[in-house]
């Protein structure tokens, strides 16, 4: 975004959160204010817009902060949007993707029929950390026949290895924090 400095400065840094050493990047002050949020949503827009863009006709988002971000996104840019929800959150029938966690494991699903075959698909969320998340998204629209143009998230945080997780895929992040 043009304003990176000031949206950084949105995001607030929680040592020990959940737990040690984990430093959590609370996104609440920055959904709270109304400019610095259109901003990221403008800013997220760009990226599918023009010769240059991603173009889609969908965007995804993961339970729950990608939905925060993407269902404004979708939006502004004029598409519907496909909430990739956490395990048994959904009425069947519903496709889903398993993925391991630190400790034990999560699940995404998606309504089954929601992604039309073919679609070109934005995947959003918040944050890419080690990118277990956004390759079970990448992995569970693709299964359901939709193709990832590339997946967005507000913030990357570095050395965790998210981007190398999802190599093959486009990768899009507003920010970089170390
Ligand atoms: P990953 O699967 O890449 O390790 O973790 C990313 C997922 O966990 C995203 O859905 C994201 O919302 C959440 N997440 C992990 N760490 C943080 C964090 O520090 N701040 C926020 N807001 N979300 C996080």
């Amino acid at each position: 975004p043009q304003r990176a400095t000031e949206i950084r400065s949105l995001i607030r840094d929680v040592p020990g959160y959940p737990h040690e050493p984990i430093v959590f990047r609370d996104i609440t002050p920055l959904l709270a204010d109304g400019p610095a949020l259109a901003d990221v949503v403008e800013a997220f827009a760009r990226l599918c817009e023009g010769d240059d863009g991603h173009g889609v006709d969908v965007v995804a988002g993961m339970e729950a902060r990608g939905f925060l971000l993407g269902a404004p996104l979708a939006m502004r840019l004029g598409v519907g949007f496909v909430p990739l929800r956490k395990a048994g959150k959904l009425p069947p029938p519903v496709d889903r993707v398993s993925y391991d966690l630190e400790y034990g494991s999560a699940a995404l699903e998606l309504r089954s029929g929601t992604i039309r075959a073919g679609a070109r698909v934005l995947v959003v969320d918040d944050v890419l950390a080690t990118g277990g998340t956004a390759a079970a998204a990448v992995e569970l629209v693709e299964r359901c026949g939709g193709h990832v143009v590339a997946a967005a998230f507000l913030m990357e945080l570095d050395g965790l290895g998210g981007r190398a997780r999802l190599a093959g895929t486009a990768v899009e992040t507003l920010l970089r924090v170390g």
